[in-house]
């Protein structure tokens, strides 16, 4: 289990239930998507409709299930959460939407992951507010079609790629989380602080937030390890001293990389000269799924520029060779 890992765990998730901002003011950060929402919202609202179908994506930890229910507590209404992978049968998703309140919005977390005969079944639901059902079997069998009050769609993906065309095409609304800079980081940090009692000062708050890779997710796990540390080791107050120790104890480095990161660039650099090298041997040589390290480990590398893609396979750029204080390959001039 990495401690930077931005996958949620079942030991975090309660105490991300209690961190989580309830409304559009409390959430910090990703300011555009903020006011377009507060218009679409306010809009709604006037027309006393139900918001559009919105699609929330990015990689993982950065708050897209924590909008969505910020979205519906700002609508006034209900949320119901279900993920892909949970909804196996159309059935199950027939139950779900005709249980719908007016209004009510309808979480599909991970929606990549939902199979192609239920997202039949969501198209018409999408579209009209209607679902249409097969009763009976075989000659005897006949479709019908249930209303269904309007609702909202909120559907979140880490890869919005791997949606299908016509899924996509149906959301009024596409939404593109970003990794938070260094000052949102900082202020969530600040604020799961005072939310769970813990004194910390703001460079250290800072130092927290330079190591979270960009990831609210992360900065609030790493805050309660810090916390922890404080405590044992010190008075409880998270000091500069304390907060870098306690970091360095989890062998998360000034920018956030960990042991698993440095030993994929370190195996880059040394068995193949820094690259190029494709995705399925750098997943081969630490023992990877290549799907892992494109949605796990390399949107942060790439973010923060220490690999490249390119054609022939991903690249390590000077800039990370210098990170690991590491030489450049004589021939490697760029
Ligand atoms: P995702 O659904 O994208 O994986 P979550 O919505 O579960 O991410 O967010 C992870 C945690 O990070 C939440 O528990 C919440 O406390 C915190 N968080 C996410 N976004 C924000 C934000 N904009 N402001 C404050 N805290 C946030």
């Amino acid at each position: 289990e990495r401690v930077i890992s931005s996958e949620i765990s079942n030991y975090d998730e309660p105490f991300e239930q209690s961190l989580r901002p309830q409304l559009l003011k409390q959430y910090i950060g990703q300011d555009k998507i903020k006011h377009n929402l507060e218009i679409f919202i306010e809009a709604a609202k006037m027309r006393s409709e139900s918001l559009d179908h919105c699609l929330l994506y990015g990689p993982p930890g950065l708050g897209k299930t924590t909008l969505a229910s910020v979205i519906a507590n700002e609508m006034d209404v209900q949320i119901r959460m279900t993920s892909g992978p949970a909804i196996e049968r159309p059935g199950d998703l027939a139950a779900i939407v005709s249980s719908l309140e007016p209004g009510d919005v309808l979480f599909i977390d991970e929606i990549h992951r939902l199979n192609r005969s239920i997202e039949e079944v969501l198209y018409p639901a999408m579209e009209d507010f209607c679902l249409d059902i097969v009763v009976g079997k075989g000659p005897a069998a006949r479709s019908v079609r249930l209303d269904l009050p309007p609702f909202t769609l909120i559907g979140a993906t880490t890869r919005a790629g791997a949606l299908s065309a016509p899924l996509r095409d149906r959301f009024g609304v596409l939404l593109r989380l970003d990794y938070y800079d260094e000052e949102a980081l900082t202020s969530i940090v600040m604020r799961s602080a005072e939310l769970f009692n813990a004194s910390i000062d703001f460079e250290s708050a800072g130092e927290i937030a330079r190591r979270s890779r960009g990831t609210p997710r992360i900065a609030n796990r790493l805050l309660k390890r810090v916390r922890d540390y404080a405590q044992v080791r010190g008075n409880g107050h998270i000091s500069l001293i304390l907060a870098r120790e306690a970091l360095e104890l989890l062998q998360v480095d000034p920018r956030g990389l960990d042991h698993i990161d440095h030993k994929l660039l370190i195996g880059m650099i040394e068995r193949f000269r820094g690259g190029p090298v494709g995705l399925d041997t750098i997943a081969a040589s630490i023992g990877e799924e290549s799907t892992t390290i494109e949605d796990v480990y390399e949107p942060y590398l790439l973010q923060i520029g220490f690999i490249q893609r390119s054609p022939r396979g991903r690249i390590v750029t000077p800039l990370a060779y210098e990170h690991l204080g590491m030489p450049l390959p004589i021939e490697r001039n760029d």
